[in-house]
């Protein structure tokens, strides 16, 4: 597919070693336009819009965020925990502006499951709709975001 100057310019920052270590793509030979439409088939095979996951993702920060580094208990099936770390990030679609590198850890009780999320996952699902490619360090399954948070 041919890649136009913004398009390049995207990709490019999502390899290792420009914002993040590992980059956001992982070993995913796909154009990070189709992972993300690929990811949005997904969630609405299950019945659920980015909008919707972000949206939840974005309650349980909230309130973890309320208990500062201290786990909290939600719903009855939900421990959630804030970790800072130091330091900010940018949003590899260049958007202005940088994202604390603070993380919420969701562990669903029932499950078993723990997942956990950095502000900066949090902007790309909620603005982009990117989950990070196959094979990324902190890539979110869409299915299992789905099963795990509601
Ligand atoms: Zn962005």
């Amino acid at each position: 597919m041919k890649q136009t100057p913004l398009e390049l310019r995207i990709t490019k920052k999502m390899q290792p070693g420009v914002i993040t270590l590992n980059g956001f793509l992982g070993n995913d030979d796909r154009h990070f336009h189709e992972i993300i439409a690929d990811d949005e088939k997904t969630l609405e095979k299950l019945g659920y819009t980015a909008e919707q996951v972000a949206e939840r993702m974005q309650y349980f920060t909230d309130l973890s965020w309320e208990f500062y580094e201290q786990p909290v208990e939600v719903e009855g099936k939900y421990a959630v925990e804030t970790e800072i770390v130091r330091g900010k990030l940018p949003c590899p679609f260049s958007h202005p502006g940088v994202y604390r590198k603070a993380f919420t850890i969701l562990t669903n009780t029932e499950t078993g499951v723990t997942i956990r999320w950095s502000s900066l996952n949090l902007h790309l699902i909620k603005a982009h709709h990117f989950f990070e490619g196959k094979g990324s360090t902190y890539r979110l399954d869409p299915e299992l975001l789905v099963k795990t948070l509601f």
